[in-house]
């Protein structure tokens, strides 16, 4: 590739300016529609990733490109001393989808919705004078941001940057003995993942998350759900923790709220968002205008769409057809939210395979395999991303 204006090489130097914090890239993708991305060469993909579950309304999607284009020639920025007309029209729809009683802070990521959500259970809870520490999960993912990372129950990810904030403890999950063990006095809430994502779709029992929500209630500690992966319609219903017919205290999310516009979001129970005060937490992009319009046009898209059953249907369809295949020993899942196990213990590889193959998927454990489609996929483009992954499983 060249620079269209010097006609001189391009292609090494950007790579080499960036950190090396990721792998180097296979692909470069210049071009996306719907479940479709292109690249530099101008090959043809399916993505059966979504920009790690970002894009559910599928890429360029003209509403939501709209709103953006819209939005930019309109107001992009004031700062949060001043009102804006989406954000509170997003807080609004997502209070609603989350059954109403709630208070929504606007943030830019995944990490930093949960940071928000540490601070106001610090908040909540007296702090250093009172309760202040987090319960979350081993294997779960927070984000990288040195609290959400604490968080995160991973030690191998720990030991690089320790020391880590104090105040976060794990335990291991789908065990509510362990759980209740871990809650002294000191503990302000328990942040968990309905579905683990990057710990490899691992669903919560439906016994364990009710009883969580019964130790919290008991306890008098905040149930936290980390939504950011599972939220707005990804496993078939508009949050993950409304298939155990509980309801959190706090709900983090992100991810496909914007369908790539970055924007994360902290819900709280109006009771314990009041725990905040002005001053206690900000940030300067934070439900900015071209970031909740774009959440606006998403969400009026998903209800219109009826994104959960999209989910939930085409989510089945995607299931049935990866267990029928020879090499496939199990799926797990929920909605579009899938892992297949393989036969092989060659998750990572395969899903390189993949990719040559013109499939995007990711190899999420050593053993398995993730597909997160967008919510609105056809049933042909299903069909036709099987039919790629069976020829890569068995050449
Ligand atoms: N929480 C969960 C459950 C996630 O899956 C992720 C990202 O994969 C994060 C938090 C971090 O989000 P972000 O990368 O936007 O900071």
């Amino acid at each position: 590739m060249t620079d269209e204006t010097t006609n001189a090489p391009v292609a090494e130097a950007p790579a080499a300016s960036l950190m090396p914090t990721y792998g180097s890239a296979a692909v470069t993708f210049v071009k996306g529609a719907g479940t479709e991305l292109w690249d530099d060469a101008g090959r043809r993909y399916l993505d059966f990733l979504s920009g790690l579950a970002v894009t559910s309304l599928g890429h360029a999607h003209p509403e939501v490109a709209d709103a953006i284009a819209e939005q930019a020639r309109t107001l992009l920025h004031v700062s949060n001393l001043f009102g804006t007309i989406p954000g509170p029209q997003v807080a609004a729809t997502l209070d609603r989808l989350l059954g109403g009683g709630g208070q929504v802070f606007f943030a830019n990521s995944g990490a930093e919705a949960n940071e928000a959500a540490f601070k106001l259970a610090r908040k909540w809870g007296g702090g250093a004078h009172g309760r202040y520490a987090v319960v979350s999960a081993y294997n779960s993912f927070h984000g990288r941001t040195l609290a959400s990372l604490a968080a995160t129950g991973q030690p191998a990810k720990h030991e690089p940057f320790q020391p880590l904030p104090e105040g976060f403890r794990h335990v291991e999950f789908n065990n509510l003995d362990a759980l209740a063990n871990a809650i002294d006095s000191t503990v302000a809430a328990v942040h968990l993942e309905a579905v683990q994502g990057e710990g490899g779709v691992n669903l919560a029992d439906q016994d364990y998350l009710r009883g969580v929500r019964e130790l919290c209630d008991e306890r008098g500690v905040l149930m936290m759900i980390d939504e950011v992966q599972t939220g707005l319609a990804r496993t078939g219903r508009w949050f993950a923790f409304q298939h155990y017919g509980i309801v959190p205290d706090v709900v983090c999310m992100a991810k496909a709220l914007g369908n790539g516009m970055p924007i994360g979001a902290t819900w709280a129970k109006t009771e314990v968002a009041a725990a905040f005060v002005a001053g206690d937490h900000a940030t300067t992009y934070g439900g900015q205008p071209l970031a909740t319009s774009a959440a606006r046009a998403v969400l009026a898209v998903m209800e219109r769409e009826d994104a959960p059953a999209r989910a939930t249907r085409a989510g089945a369809r995607l299931s049935e057809a990866l267990l029928a295949l020879p090499g496939v020993s199990s799926v797990r899942g929920l909605g579009l939210l899938i892992a297949a196990e393989l036969t092989e213990a060659n998750g990572p590889e395969t899903a390189a395979a993949c990719l040559q193959a013109g499939l995007v998927v990711n190899g999420i454990t050593p053993t398995a395999v993730r597909f997160a489609p967008p919510l609105l996929v056809s049933d042909a483009e299903i069909d036709e991303a099987v039919a790629i992954f069976a020829k890569v499983l068995a050449p």
